[in-house]
């Protein structure tokens, strides 16, 4: 008998881990651990989530004659114990790459190699592994355009069949009858409506999307109101989706394309799916790419403290009304759309000049789908401190931003009630307009706190300062 360890791939079909388990032995036994220390780096919409999910996987498995096993505690200590209890002679997993879950799986393999238990753990969170996609040279690629070519030709593995209603063992509930509340495990109840977690969930998403959204998502992904992005973030984070069924869902869809725009536009989606792996490796091998800027400027760049401002960008209230859209989504729905998540992040690093570090602690609190590699690259990408970054000289123009991709201002007033009754052209000249206007349109909703042009040639002096240099190009976006 052997144990298979569910972490952040809370499902059960298309799992690589669970099938090489069922292969090998008589009978698997699905456990989690609630690990005190993981947690303590959780967040109230995440956990929720997380719970979502287990509830949902725990239903699966008890559907077909099994359970999921509920634990608590270090699995360093669970885990050889729960083998001795129930006779079984190995733990199976699959791999986490963040510097944080490496770490934990080393101890997990220690006191497993001295309890005499076998382990092993396999690549199921990705398709193609950290180190099986580099240059010529053998180097790791910092510049995504390269890897995504050898990613995107690289053949994808077949979804994988979830195991045999045979191959599951009952060992129980273990220590909860029922999957916790976030109360039970120390967390608030989240502030934001967080999307339901499970399965279903997710599957339901990746249907829908692969059947309609996927056809527009080249041409309409950047438009926050249109909403025909997949959503997937936090399914893929928690794997309650699995990325192999991702992709041969993308692959009925090229099938079932009409045109060359169609199939560009399914391209276009693998290549943000490719993003999420770049980023996964760039982790593996760079453990500090969640604290440290990637790339070095020859000074410390000269970030700003300033309580006041930063508590404005927090609670959506800049008077940059695309930016206050997007961190009150934050706050409200625990997700912010991508385009709009580079608005707010340039605007933080850039207009305020503050540490990318106080905006991906922010995210880390709120996203449901906050994932340490994908976070820090999107903000060392904003703050043009990452791999493959923005350049420094390319400022996001916030009101251009808005007006681009927000044109009849539906998202902003979606989400900043007091523009809801205002229109467009007033809410995409806010920062124009008169103190006198202002109050008459939105006597609620604040005047920009700061003159983006003014901040933006600070941002650029501060830069060209870091790098060394008084001089540089420079555009606005
Ligand atoms: C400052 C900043 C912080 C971010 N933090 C996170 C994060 O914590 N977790 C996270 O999953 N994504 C993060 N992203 C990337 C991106 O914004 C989200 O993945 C995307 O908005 C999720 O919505 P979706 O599932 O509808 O995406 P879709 O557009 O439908 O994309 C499909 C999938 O591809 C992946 N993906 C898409 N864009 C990116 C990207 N730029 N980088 C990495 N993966 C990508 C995601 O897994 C996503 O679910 C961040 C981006 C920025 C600029």
């Amino acid at each position: 008998m052997l144990v298979h360890w569910h972490r952040s791939d809370l499902r059960a079909p298309d799992n690589e881990g669970l099938r090489r388990a069922a292969e090998r032995a008589d009978g698997v036994v699905p456990l989690f651990v609630f690990d005190e220390e993981v947690l303590s780096y959780g967040s109230p919409p995440r956990v929720a989530f997380m719970l979502d999910a287990l509830r949902s996987l725990r239903s699966w498995y008890r559907e077909r004659g099994g359970d999921l096993y509920l634990a608590a505690g270090d699995p360093s200590a669970v885990l050889p114990d729960l083998c001795e209890r129930l006779g079984a002679e190995g733990v199976v997993w699959n791999r986490g790459y963040s510097g944080l879950a490496r770490e934990r799986d080393e101890a997990v393999r220690a006191a497993l190699d001295d309890a005499g238990i076998d382990h092993r753990d396999h690549g199921d969170a990705l398709h193609h592994e950290p180190g099986s996609i580099t240059t010529n040279e053998g180097e790791h690629y910092s510049v995504f355009t390269y890897f995504w070519r050898k990613w995107r030709d690289r053949e994808k593995a077949d979804p994988h069949d979830p195991p045999p209603a045979g191959a599951l063992e009952d060992a129980g509930p273990g220590e909860f009858d029922a999957v916790p509340d976030l109360a039970a495990l120390g967390f608030d109840a989240p502030e934001a409506t967080v999307e339901p977690g499970g399965r279903e969930a997710g599957r339901e998403r990746l249907e829908s999307f692969c059947a309609g959204d996927i056809y527009d998502y080249e041409d309409r992904r950047d438009y926050p109101a249109d909403g025909c992005t997949s959503r997937l973030s936090a399914h893929l984070k928690w794997g309650t989706v699995g990325v192999r069924e991702v992709y041969a869902a993308t692959e009925e869809a090229m099938a079932a394309s009409d045109g060359d725009s169609d199939r560009e536009s399914v391209e276009e989606f693998r290549s943000q799916l490719a993003w999420r792996e770049f980023y996964a490796h760039v982790l593996r091998f760079n453990p500090e790419f969640v604290a440290e800027n990637f790339d070095e400027y020859e000074r410390p760049i000269e970030w700003r403290e300033d309580d006041e401002e930063l508590r404005a960008w927090k609670a959506g209230e800049t008077g940059y009304p695309i930016v206050d859209a997007g961190m009150r989504q934050l706050r409200a729905e625990a997700y912010v759309h991508n385009r709009v998540r580079m608005i707010v992040a340039s605007f933080l690093t850039k207009d305020l000049l503050l540490d990318w570090r106080e905006g991906y602690a922010h995210f880390r609190r709120h996203l449901a789908d906050h994932d340490a590699a994908s976070d820090a690259g999107g903000w060392q990408w904003a703050a043009s401190t990452g791999t493959d970054a923005q350049p420094y000289f390319r400022i996001f123009n916030p009101m251009r931003q808005g007006e681009e991709y927000d044109p009849e201002a539906a998202y902003i007033r979606e989400h900043v009630p007091e523009l809801a009754g205002v229109d467009p052209e007033t809410i995409h000249s806010w920062h124009e307009l008169d103190p006198a206007a202002r109050t008459e349109a939105a006597p609620e909703y604040p005047a920009p706190i700061v003159d983006h042009g003014e901040r933006r040639e600070r941002a650029l002096a501060t830069f060209e300062r870091a790098r060394g240099e008084g001089e540089g190009a420079s555009g606005d976006g």
